[in-house]
């Protein structure tokens, strides 16, 4: 998606260790009209899916993934938690997720009244690494008994290998922007083409 490549270049900054900061347009300040184009686009790359549901993970999923939702009909918005909360009553699908960018095993969790048989779930995230985040949403919706109908991501960093994984066993990924080189030196970030 031409638009995000050309943000990413303008307001990306290369970190050490494989990290890009969007912070300016997607982490910390949102741009709402991007994520209305992006939210457009998903649409469009999931038009003969029929999807009732979107699953994201907090924190920087929960706002593409509203702006998502206004393009498929308002249908609801889950995010899975990242620790167990007092409003969860113990009925719940868990997961283990590994963060690529604090270095740790945290549980992920869903309450099962949010996520039956009947569900068709989009799953939308901000970033694609090595796919630890997907596979664990992926685990709940699995676990859950509903149906993966597809995964929308903003940028996947192609040379993490966690998205041709996922391609490799069949899921439809949609990843807005494929970074395939991010080099900290000298800040280079070029894209799949
Ligand atoms: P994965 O689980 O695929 O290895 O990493 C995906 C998760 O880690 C995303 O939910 C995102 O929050 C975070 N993440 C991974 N790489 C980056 C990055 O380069 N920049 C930012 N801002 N977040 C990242």
């Amino acid at each position: 998606m031409k638009i995000l490549e050309e943000r990413i270049l303008k307001d990306g900054v290369v970190r050490a260790g494989n990290v890009l900061k969007v912070d300016c347009f997607l982490n910390h300040q949102m741009d709402i009209s991007l994520f209305q184009d992006m939210a457009k686009e998903w649409k469009k790359r999931f038009a003969d899916k029929k999807i009732n549901k979107i699953l994201t993970i907090e924190a920087s999923g929960i706002a593409i993934a509203c702006i998502a939702a206004t393009e498929f009909d308002n249908i609801p918005v889950v995010f899975a938690k990242k620790n167990e909360s007092l409003n969860i009553d113990g009925e719940i699908y868990s997961s283990k997720v590994s963060s690529f960018t604090k270095k740790r095993v945290y549980d992920v969790f869903v309450s099962k009244k949010y996520l039956t048989p009947e569900d068709h779930v989009l799953i939308i995230d901000d970033f694609l690494a090595v796919g630890s985040a997907l596979n664990g949403l992926i685990d709940i919706v699995e676990q859950s008994g509903a149906t993966v109908e597809g995964l929308g991501i903003a940028i996947e960093k192609g040379f993490q290998g966690g998205g041709d994984k996922l391609r490799e066993k069949g899921y439809q990924l949609e990843s807005l922007a494929i970074v395939d080189v991010l080099d900290a030196e000298n800040g280079t970030i070029k894209f799949r083409e």
